[in-house]
């Protein structure tokens, strides 16, 4: 069972989407179950709508799944864990205030040494517990550190050893009796048999605290680890908020399609593809998760813009129509006609726009336009380009760029393009809109 845990606490990064889709190849090559589990139980920090919105961006890329959960919805069986670990000893309650854990930091700072918890109420009786709450002291559960190395096997970074200082006495209940992430996410990853996790770097050190969780709640399913190698901008420094490329509505918004997304992703710090264009269903026959480079992966858009538009090439006539509003497939061919020059829907756009926007009738060539504008109403159902333009130089007397130039702005709302003889049988039953 596989799964992708997005918190809706912000946009969806490429980062995320990049995770996203290694989870979901990976439950496919092992037919297993994909779940999506929406991380929402940090109340502060969740953004009215973002879940949708991670949903729809998860469909627009295919990554179709078998169940969707709010962590929220579990929220009594966290507590309950809690409770069961506070009365098998595994956890205590600690009601160090804020100022006294702040001042053990600051000490620890002072001395260069890693924060631990001091252990001071690792003793506090859970009878004590009772008091407490009648008397409203705060209080958090600490889990108690383990009492030997929590080992295990990463598929891509290899075996990670964490002492159990480094696993700490954490906390896995806050004041407010919210489990902190740690908590919740193995909890979780526990009831729904999650024993493949594939996810960013950045959780490595979570890791071993998750496993120490599950391993005092007693689960024995073996689990499978992938941390996934950050991406970095082009400065070479890890991706962040400020670097708005990072989000994936804005690779839309940008002109970028999912297939290409998905295909840059996938290339990104894999050195083994036997070909670099591919879809997402080609890449499960043969990619392999543990070939992927250890080191960070650099992001850069211009291969994403070189295989966005190897996508658009192969693209569907019909499909590529829609895109730009028709129906009909000679449009779709119109826009691959200008990949030379254009790499995303956007740019395709502002290509294929002009061509159907009136035509400024100004400037150099004005009056030939004119001329040609009528010459075209009066026998607008004319075959091929060649009869098409002997039709025109006849009736207008004009040559040579005195009659290209002029044509080619009538015809594109543009003074460069392909070639105006591969266009025009693509736009000959738009001419009359055109052409005006
Ligand atoms: N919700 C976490 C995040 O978005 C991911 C948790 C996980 O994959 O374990 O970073
Ligand atoms: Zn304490």
């Amino acid at each position: 069972m596989l799964r992708f845990a997005p918190s809706p606490t912000g946009e969806m990064h490429i980062g995320n989407l990049r995770v996203a889709i290694f989870n979901y190849m990976v439950a496919k090559q092992r037919h297993e179950r994909f779940i999506i589990r929406i991380e929402d139980t940090d109340k502060a920090r969740n953004i009215v709508g973002k879940d949708t919105e991670i949903m729809q961006i998860l469909e627009k890329f295919a990554l179709t799944h078998d169940s969707v959960l709010h962590q929220s919805e579990n929220l009594h069986i966290h507590q309950n864990f809690a409770i069961r670990l506070l009365e098998e000893g595994k956890a205590f309650v600690c009601t160090c205030t804020h100022e006294e854990l702040e001042a053990e930091r600051e000490s620890a700072k002072a001395q260069k040494v890693a924060y631990r918890y001091s252990g001071k109420c690792i003793d506090v009786d859970k009878k004590e517990l009772a008091a407490l709450k009648e008397n409203n002291i705060p209080f958090v559960v600490r889990l108690k550190k383990p009492d030997h190395d929590i080992i295990y096997h990463d598929l891509i970074k290899g075996d990670i050893v964490t002492s159990p200082n480094e696993v700490d006495s954490f906390v896995i209940l806050r004041a407010d009796a919210t489990p902190t992430y740690n908590f919740a996410c193995a909890c979780d990853d526990m009831l729904s048999g999650v024993d493949f996790i594939i996810r960013g770097e950045d959780h490595l050190s979570n890791t071993p605290k998750q496993i120490h969780i599950k391993n005092l709640l007693g689960y024995e399913i073996e689990t499978t680890y992938a941390h996934l190698p950050i991406i970095l901008n082009d400065e070479d420094k890890k991706m962040s908020k400020r670097d708005a490329v990072i989000s994936v509505k804005w690779l839309f918004e940008q002109g970028f399609i999912p297939d290409a997304i998905a295909n840059y992703l996938l290339l990104l710090g894999y050195n083994k593809v036997p070909k670099e264009i591919f879809t997402l269903p080609e890449a499960l026959e043969w990619y392999r998760l543990e070939d992927i480079s250890k080191s960070a992966a650099r992001f850069d858009i211009d291969k994403l813009r070189f295989i966005n538009r190897e996508h658009l090439k192969m693209m569907d006539d019909k499909t590529l129509s829609t895109l730009f509003g028709f129906a009909d497939e000679d449009i779709g061919k119109l826009a691959k006609l200008y990949l030379e020059e254009a790499s995303t829907i956007s740019e395709l756009e502002s290509k294929i726009k002009p061509i159907f926007s009136p035509k400024k009738f100004e400037g150099e060539w004005a009056e030939q336009m004119r001329t040609m504008e009528k010459i075209i109403a009066e026998a607008p159902m004319i075959g091929t380009f060649d009869e098409f333009k002997s039709h025109i130089m006849e009736k207008s007397g004009l040559k040579g760029e005195n009659f290209f130039k002029p044509l080619r702005l009538l015809l594109t709302g543009a003074e460069h393009g392909p070639e105006l003889g591969d266009i025009y049988p693509l736009i000959k039953s738009y001419i009359l809109e055109i052409a005006s």
